[in-house]
């Protein structure tokens, strides 16, 4: 049967890729290898780093004032590597508090200089993102969490302030064009919309950098990977080509623009079913909803199961809402076809016509 993958993470790649990236697992182009057998230093892969970087910066429009990375250690290590980088012990770094994944940020941060948490939703259960909150100016950075994967909500707009953002995007990388001279630094876990678990995209403004003066042991130190065109040690070479297969395929559908116009309507038709269908509500504030998790409840929850099961039934896979949050999340990345959406639909109408 079809299956419709809303998984959170890992997550739906576009089959393309994924037929691509079976086919260089068995014979990488025709070189009688597989790609995952061939050096990091081989011409064959450095064409892959390569191409990787310059199609994350023509995608988003990253110029030479910025350098682009590809680490291990997930979105999580970036959590203090970013600190550990940037903020003085001295310093100061204000951070908005949106969620789960802010929290941790928040926590590791405050390892390295002072942390001020300048605004939090946690009041409503993290269902809105904070708004009107002053940024002070002596702040080294602002760190946000542009898409809240667990809450459903999403930065629809960016602060106003001369501070830079340093923002975790990993889970709405590549949804959405940029004005990426509001950011100081970006990291996103490849995993949600780029490609599979294992690299961990890092776009930084090189000035960023220089302006701590602790030791910082080599692996952690953003200069060595920039120095070393993020392969200092073995680079995760799978996981990089096939994100660099997805960046590829979002250039032939037509760049980040064309992605933002087709999440619009995907978004749009699951919200809209959500608003109008008796039996279900969303759990994010408006204004905020995220295009690439939608996070909804029944109204009769002891529904939940027979719900379920009728999801499954349907081919939909991954729906079940993260515990802190309940209900359902149906997650509806990059490579989420409009199709599958429409299934899940269809499925709430038909729990509806049942139950209405
Ligand atoms: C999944 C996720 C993370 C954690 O990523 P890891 O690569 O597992 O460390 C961090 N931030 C956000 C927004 C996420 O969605």
């Amino acid at each position: 049967m079809k299956k419709h993958n809303f998984y959170a993470g890992p997550a739906i790649l576009p089959k393309e890729v994924i037929r691509q990236a079976s086919k260089a697992a068995i014979n990488f182009n025709d070189s009688g290898l597989s790609i995952l057998e061939i050096s990091h230093r081989s011409p064959g892969f450095t064409a892959v780093m390569e191409e990787a970087e310059s199609l994350t910066r023509e995608l988003l429009g990253i110029n030479d004032d910025y350098a682009v990375l590809f680490l291990t250690g997930g979105a999580s290590s970036q959590f203090y590597m970013s600190a550990m980088n940037l903020l003085a012990a001295d310093g100061k770094a204000c951070y908005v508090d949106t969620g789960a994944w802010s929290t941790k940020a928040v926590k590791e941060a405050k390892h390295f200089g002072n942390v001020e948490v300048i605004a939090s939703s946690k009041d409503k259960n993290y269902n809105y993102i904070p708004k009107r909150y002053k940024v002070p100016t002596d702040a080294t950075y602002l760190h946000l969490t542009s898409n809240n994967t667990i809450f459903g909500t999403a930065h629809n707009w960016w602060p106003d302030t001369d501070v830079p953002f340093v923002c975790d995007m990993s889970s709405d990388i590549f949804s959405r064009p940029l004005d990426i001279n509001r950011f100081g630094m970006i990291y996103a876990g490849a995993q949600k919309n780029l490609g599979p678990a294992g690299v961990t995209l890092v776009i930084i403004r090189k000035d960023m950098l220089g302006k701590v003066d602790r030791a910082i042991p080599t692996m952690l130190d953003y200069n060595t990977h920039i120095t070393k065109g993020s392969a200092f040690n073995t680079p995760p070479v799978f996981p990089i080509y096939v994100s660099m297969l997805t960046m590829r395929w979002i250039k032939a559908k037509g760049g980040v623009a064309e992605m933002a116009k087709k999440n619009k309507s995907k978004g749009g038709l699951l919200y809209r079913e959500i608003e109008s269908n008796p039996l279900f509500k969303g759990t994010a504030a408006k204004k905020d909803r995220s295009l690439m998790n939608v996070t909804f409840l029944l109204e009769k929850p002891e529904l939940e199961a027979e719900f379920l099961a009728m999801c499954a039934a349907a081919g939909c896979v991954g729906v079940k809402g993260h515990r802190s949050v309940g209900g359902f999340r149906a997650s509806i990345y990059n490579a989420m076809p409009r199709a599958s959406v429409k299934v899940l639909t269809e499925v709430m109408q038909d729990l509806a016509k049942k139950h209405g």
